[in-house]
């Protein structure tokens, strides 16, 4: 793909408001939105937000299709989002190879509804997803992702090979390299799952993009980014350069504690619908008794004109919001520290940050925390070359990153606050 197409791909426009009510605008002019193409609402003169909540009780395919189609009448209906004839990519979350019933991945059956519902108005599908480990086709397999695909009769876009991509308006990048399968669509349709983060709090409609970004770039991403705070604004360009067309969030069975893949499967019955993704995490984020602003990519995302999190401006829709809160979710509440990297501050935020640390008792040697941690050398390794034993962390190098934590496949790896920051209580 040569470099003018790629430009054409940041520049492309929100062609597709084909249909939809007539209400439906997006514009620059609206708070916060000078940045970004927002999917908002005229409503007595103020713009707003609108997130779609629908009950769900099961992952029984009738149900959650009657749920997923009623969610988007809500929205002005499929058609509002598409043309026949475009080219799609439904951009699930497949993190890694693990099964539906682990929650680490959206459910198989969110995943065939939509993709019926879009194939039904016209729209020429394709998904994908480039997981934190294994390769995207191993994962879609173990997920059910694949077998749901092909009763749909689509296929797996490439997720393998990137291109670069010049970004012009980016605040924090100006260029990304992104899967070809992604560049090759019109457009995105978000598929994302609800669940908890141990960098980021919660992740969710946002940083369910960092998919599009091939392989082990995205490690690579980490170490260039690595206060939690930039990488935040990275994924919000990202955001703005892919412009998702709609959110879909899967919170059937949410995912809770030591997320976004050795946590525990809660169930909340939800399935929350956007095409603001800030508007929708942060609803996410008040369903679980979570501050929005607590979660960077919702904090810098209001800022940076992708959405809104401001509850006068967001609009809820369909089943009461009161009926999925779910005030006991484990989540750590409290604000994610700002550190900035450097070496004048290394040692101080050695003393501060949570480390990550291996449980022994859980952990059985299979070494995705040394393939995943992204620094060289790497921060966490086998002791003397030893597989015997768990690996061991060298702190002074980690970047507190945590994706040995993200990818453990035994929720092995743990997050510790240090004594000190205990003690004076920052
Ligand atoms: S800590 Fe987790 S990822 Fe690392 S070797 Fe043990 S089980 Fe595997
Ligand atoms: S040890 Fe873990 S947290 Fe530290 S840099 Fe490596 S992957 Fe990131």
């Amino acid at each position: 793909m040569s470099s003018a197409k790629n430009d054409a791909f940041s520049n492309r426009p929100f062609n597709w408001m084909n249909s939809a009510d007539d209400c439906l605008r997006r514009t620059a002019a609206a708070p916060q939105a000078q940045q970004a193409d927002l999917t908002i609402l005229l409503v007595d003169g103020v713009y707003m937000s609108r997130v779609a909540l629908i009950r769900c009780e099961s992952y029984d395919y009738g149900s959650v299709r009657k749920a997923v189609e009623k969610g988007l009448e809500l929205l002005g209906g499929a058609g509002a989002f598409v043309k026949p004839g475009e080219k799609i990519l439904l951009k699930p979350n497949i993190l890694s190879a693990d099964p539906p019933e682990k929650c680490v991945t959206t459910h198989p059956s969110v995943f065939k509804a939509v993709g019926e519902i879009f194939r039904e108005t016209g729209a020429l599908l394709t998904y994908g997803d480039s997981p934190g480990f294994h390769s995207p086709k191993a994962a879609a397999k173990k997920s059910g992702m694949a077998d749901a695909a092909e009763e749909l009769g689509i296929s797996l876009a490439n997720f393998y090979d990137g291109e670069e991509v010049s970004f012009h308006e980016g605040i924090q990048n100006k260029k990304f390299v992104i899967a070809k399968g992604v560049l090759e669509s019109d457009g995105l349709i978000s598929i994302p799952k609800l669940k908890t983060h141990g960098l980021a709090r919660m992740t969710g409609s946002v940083k369910n993009q960092f998919g599009c970004v091939p392989g082990p770039l995205k490690g690579e991403m980490h170490v260039k980014l690595p206060n939690v705070f930039d990488f935040a604004r990275m994924l919000v360009d990202l955001n703005r350069l892919l412009k998702p067309r709609l959110y879909i969030m899967d919170g059937i069975m949410a995912m809770e504690g030591n997320g976004p893949r050795g946590g525990t499967p809660k169930k909340m019955e939800v399935l929350l619908l956007s095409a603001d993704p800030i508007a929708l995490d942060a609803t996410v984020c008040r369903l679980v008794n979570l501050e929005p602003e607590f979660v960077p990519t919702i904090k810098v995302g209001a800022e940076m004109g992708l959405g809104t999190f401001d509850k006068d401006n967001i609009e809820l829709v369909g089943d009461p919001f009161e009926s999925f809160q779910t005030p006991d979710f484990d989540v750590k509440r409290e604000p994610v520290k700002p550190f900035r990297a450097g070496s004048a501050v290394h040692f101080a935020r050695n003393l501060v940050v949570p480390k990550p640390f291996i449980d022994r008792n859980k952990c059985i040697r299979c070494g995705v925390c040394v393939n995943v941690c992204p620094v060289n050398p790497k921060a966490v390794n086998w002791h003397d070359g030893i597989k015997t034993k768990p690996p061991a962390y060298r702190y002074k190098t980690c970047i507190r990153c945590y994706c040995c934590q993200e990818m453990c496949p035994e929720s092995a790896i743990h997050l510790k606050v240090p004594l000190i920051r205990k003690i004076i209580r920052i």
